[in-house]
């Protein structure tokens, strides 16, 4: 075969968007364009594999193999050498392809004749469409020009997919953004929603893949290149940063006069490709090799870059975020991912979140949350099918999204909401009621909170206080650390807006999954039992003391409850109260009001804190058990883990009777003692809880309805005896007799 040259490339690459003005069927278009490119590239065979769904690759179009196993072969994803390519994003180039690592011979194909392959995917920014096939029967591996020639040829036609190019019959030539789509990802958080696509990132079109005139193309994008390193050094100007942050974006700016990154574009502009085109197609690379890069800051570099290709593409297209469109009333923000600070921005007005990425534990889950929007996490695929404006519906409970539904799913969805509705205008009733059992015991409900967009909650869900405010959420949305005048006035208006009500202010909890993104990164083996909230404030007392300070001097002469996160034994209790109480006297000494009474508390969070020597619970003013992390300590299970954080029950006899031994502790000292793991937010959960002896509840502000409704219906000492029962008895899990009990009538 002989050398390609870039005019070889070039004239493919017309012929190619010639075939995409002219009429005719999407079959006929993919027939035309795979003997184009065989003949174009000398080689026997051209085959097109097309994605019929997330898991399938069908083969679409072929010269060279039998045409009867067009539609009929099928791989599914990492299956052959098709599927390998397909799943890796990584092409595949060899002389003898059945002697290839994941070979899988179609006989319908009649490909036993052909020995080289080669193999590159179509995608289209990261977003997998399918995979670009020739072969030859010559034992001969590819050029580095040839794999390059057709990797610049699988750009363009991802693009002219997504023009919609290829439409025919079947699930592999169905349009784009036109059917309905199910997503299966996680819960990030609860409840359903409906509403319209909104695109955090509105999707750029490139109308022309391919370059009329490259000259005319190159100064397009030497131009946009210029402005976005004028851009970029404006942003760095323009910030005081210190030195951790000034490396960070240096590095930034490093890749927006990075040489390399312009060279190979304009190579992919001398190949044929248009300036858009040519940004894409070295951002798809930057994401395939994103997924694959283990280490954390490479990856963090090549996200990097991908936010200078956005950038890059928006000042060619003159789109992108402000396209002008105008975002509907009942928006569900669609996203690869996001960040805490942008979510917050966009504030209660969502009616929803869709993320293809992002986990559990995120910064953005974590807002989500405290603004109490239904999330879906993982939604793998979104990006590429929505479009701004397409109906979407949101299942947070069962970690669903269905976008453009068929009107039975719709109305199946629509009745849920309406049930969701009903329930919460029953709960509103119960607002100002208490929550007191049929047996006559009293819980207090208390909300979690951790923003200022939290507090107005307090009054409309009926809570008595605040139970657990999480601070770090004010230093997670931050890009930098914040000042300790800048917390105070934070913390006064904090309670101020509680009007009286006690706040419990957890000192800073940080590690684990929530990274400060100006604190330099822990490369910890198992971070959830590693350098993290009380530790961190311990061996980094200067934080710790600071944010003493602040909400010392907020309280100005208001009570003031501070409480420690992740404590494990006694010493460190001490130590952290210490530090408090020593800036306590330093405030006295300076003058400043100091709080009228101060309780400081701890949560217990890991099994050994409960077998604390009894001077702990002496010392302590209160005790609140953090559910999430007690329960993954005490299962040892991973919460963030999707596969085994569900695996066991709340209700399991053991972690009851170990949640009834820490009650007996605090009772044996009198220490108040309260619950603000999201189980307390579970109405069968809470009720249990409350049988167990737990007295104070803190929760999401949503949950304290459905918690009391059950509350002011339930004899707990009854169940208390049914749960007793079934533990004595020796089950696993008390929930069945529990379920049984709460659905009898109760008098
Ligand atoms: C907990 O662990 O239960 C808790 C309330 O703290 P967080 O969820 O913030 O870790
Ligand atoms: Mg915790």
């Amino acid at each position: 075969m002989p050398e390609r040259s870039e005019s070889d490339s070039r004239k493919l690459l017309r012929r190619l968007r010639d075939s995409l003005a002219e009429r005719g069927e999407g079959q006929e278009r993919l027939n035309r364009i795979t003997s184009l490119i065989a003949d174009s590239m000398h080689t026997e065979v051209c085959s097109i594999y097309l994605f019929r769904d997330a898991e399938t690759l069908e083969l679409c179009a072929t010269e060279g193999l039998r045409p009867e196993s067009v539609h009929q072969t099928r791989l599914r994803l990492g299956e052959g050498l098709v599927g390998r390519v397909a799943r890796t994003a990584v092409p595949v180039n060899t002389a003898d392809a059945p002697a290839a690592k994941g070979f899988r011979f179609m006989p319908e194909t009649g490909e036993e004749i052909f020995s080289s392959f080669l193999g590159v995917p179509i995608q289209r920014v990261g977003e997998k469409l399918g995979v670009l096939v020739v072969q030859s029967k010559a034992a001969r591996q590819y050029s580095d020009d040839e794999v390059y020639a057709l990797e610049v040829v699988a750009m363009v036609l991802a693009e002219m997919t997504e023009l919609g190019a290829f439409l025919g019959e079947g699930e592999a030539l169905r349009a784009l953004h036109k059917q309905p789509v199910m997503f299966r990802g996680g819960t990030g958080q609860e409840g359903a929603a409906e509403g319209q696509v909104w695109l955090h990132e509105a999707r750029v079109v490139v109308t022309n893949p391919v370059a009329d005139d490259p000259l005319t193309e190159i100064e397009r994008i030497r131009a946009a290149v210029g402005k976005l390193r004028v851009s970029v050094d404006d942003i760095m100007a323009a910030q005081s940063l210190d030195k951790e942050q000034k490396q960070v974006l240096e590095a930034y700016r490093m890749f927006a006069h990075s040489r390399g990154w312009l060279r190979r574009m304009e190579e992919d502009i001398q190949a044929g490709l248009s300036a858009e085109a040519a940004v894409q197609k070295e951002q798809s690379a930057a994401r395939a090799r994103m997924s694959q890069v283990p280490d954390a800051y490479l990856r963090e570099r090549l996200h990097d870059l991908d936010d200078l290709s956005n950038r890059l593409l928006r000042i060619l297209t003159g789109q992108g975020r402000d396209t002008g469109a105008e975002m509907p009333d009942n928006p569900v923000l669609v996203a690869r991912n996001i960040g805490p600070a942008e979510l917050l921005e966009y504030g209660r007005k969502l009616r929803g979140v869709v993320l293809a990425e992002g986990s559990v534990g995120s910064h953005a889950a974590i807002v989500a949350r405290a603004l109490a929007i239904p999330l879906v996490i993982n939604a793998n695929g979104i990006i590429a099918e929505a479009l701004n404006g397409d109906r979407i519906l949101v299942d947070g409970d069962q970690g669903i999204v269905h976008l453009r539904p068929e009107e039975s799913v719709a109305t199946a969805f629509g009745d849920k909401i309406a049930m969701q509705a009903q329930a919460q205008q029953r709960y509103a009733g119960l607002r100002d009621k208490p929550a007191i059992s049929t047996c006559g015991t009293t819980i207090s409900l208390q909300m979690n909170a951790g923003l200022m967009a939290d507090l107005p909650s307090l009054e409309s869900s009926g809570a008595e206080g605040v139970g657990l405010f999480r601070t770090e959420l004010q230093f997670l949305i931050r890009n930098k650390m914040p000042k300790r005048d800048e917390l105070a006035r934070l913390y006064a208006r904090v309670m101020d807006a509680a009007k009286g009500c006690r706040v419990a202010f957890r000192t800073l909890d940080i590690g684990s999954d929530k990274v400060l993104p100006y604190m330099k990164p822990q490369d910890e083996p198992n971070p959830a039992m590693g350098w993290r909230a009380i530790r961190v404030g311990l061996d980094k007392p200067g934080v710790l003391r600071m944010q003493a300070q602040a909400l010392i001097r907020a309280a100005q002469g208001r009570p003031l409850s501070i409480m420690f996160p992740f404590v494990t034994e006694h010493a460190e209790f001490i130590a952290a109260r210490t530090h408090v109480l020593g800036q306590l006297k330093r405030e006295e000494a300076l003058g400043h009001a100091t709080p009228a009474t101060i309780e400081i508390g701890a949560m217990l969070e890991t099994p050994s804190l409960a077998f604390a020597p009894r001077a702990f619970f002496e010392a302590a003013d209160f005790v609140s058990i953090g559910g999430n992390d007690l329960k993954q300590f005490f299962f040892a299970a991973d919460r963030e883990n999707e596969r085994v954080r569900r695996r066991y029950d709340t209700l399991n006899a053991s972690f009851l009777g170990f949640i009834r031994q820490i009650v007996a502790r605090c009772e044996e000292t009198q220490t108040t003692l309260s619950f603000c793991g999201e189980d307390a937010g579970r109405p069968v959960e809470a009720v249990c809880l409350a049988a167990m002896g737990l007295r104070s509840l803190s929760m999401r502000p949503s949950s304290i309805g459905p918690v009391k409704s059950l509350i002011r219906r339930t004899d707990l000492q009854a169940l208390r005896k049914v749960i007793e029962a079934e533990c004595a008895a020796g089950v696993e899990s008390v929930r069945p007799a529990v379920m049984d009990f709460l659905a009898r009538p109760q008098d």
